[in-house]
């Protein structure tokens, strides 16, 4: 079937999908942030087992959904920066 899929790229690393799944265990960038996560989640980062831990006790939803605002707000300055680096270059180009 020639149907347009949409490539998603990691922005960060440059992987070829960029989900939740892949910021939470995959991504480099993360890494530092990750170990915070896993200090009180532990190893496993699987999402049934975040999923069983965030409902089971207030310190890993506190320490999971510090993780997603820290990474969130990253992204979308990063958003933002790269909006602005296009706005110069359409400018330029005209
Ligand atoms: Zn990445």
């Amino acid at each position: 079937m020639a149907q347009k899929e949409p490539t998603t790229e990691c922005h960060d690393c440059g992987a070829a999908v960029d989900f939740a799944q892949h910021t939470l265990e995959v991504c480099p960038r993360w890494a530092a942030l990750r170990q915070g996560l896993t200090s009180v989640l532990g190893r496993d980062l699987s999402l049934p087992s975040i999923i069983t831990a965030m409902l089971g006790d207030d310190e890993s939803w506190k320490a999971m959904v510090s993780f997603y605002e820290t990474v969130m707000s990253q992204k979308e300055e990063d958003e933002r920066v790269r909006e602005e680096a296009a706005d110069v270059a359409s400018i330029r180009g005209q």
